[in-house]
């Protein structure tokens, strides 16, 4: 495990199939390029690690998966600790996720929350797992400023 400098942290959740890599990290590093071109500055590569709920043990997963709440989940979830390294697709190493930065900006799959889904359940629906895990993880990590995009319903 190597310890990389000046860390910024990407988790990736979501998957749209139109993004050239369905992973969306060759955006995070298209961005990052950009940035990098534009500020005339070479910026440190960020990481890029994959799902959040590989921060958990495959047990503890398992467990997740089968509690019958959200309120149940969040209760599992306060009581496991959370990998402090992941593999990082940027580096191909296995980097610290313990990072803490000044400023989040996350967003979690929606269509649990979609007025387009007629069948929506809110944290009740198949995504709660990833839900609870990173609010702990921000917990842990005391993140003073989270901005949590997601789509208001339209009516
Ligand atoms: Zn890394």
């Amino acid at each position: 495990m190597q310890n990389h400098s000046n860390p910024r942290c990407c988790l990736v959740l979501d998957l749209t199939p139109e993004e050239i890599d369905r992973h969306c990290r060759q955006v995070i590093h298209d961005n990052h390029r950009w940035i990098s071109q534009w500020s005339a500055k070479t910026w440190t590569v960020p990481h890029v690690h994959g799902a959040l709920l590989e921060q958990l043990s495959d047990e503890d997963r398992t467990k997740l998966k089968h509690q019958s709440c959200f309120k149940e989940k969040v209760k599992l979830v306060q009581s496991i600790t959370l990998k402090d390294h992941q593999y990082c697709f940027s580096h191909g190493d296995y980097c610290k996720t313990t990072r803490g930065d000044d400023l989040e900006f996350s967003g979690l799959p929606c269509e649990e929350n979609s007025q387009a889904n007629h069948n929506r359940r809110f944290m009740e629906g198949r995504f709660g797992d990833p839900y609870c895990t990173w609010a702990k993880r921000h917990e842990i990590l005391e993140t003073p400023l989270i901005i949590l995009e997601n789509t208001p319903d339209a009516l």
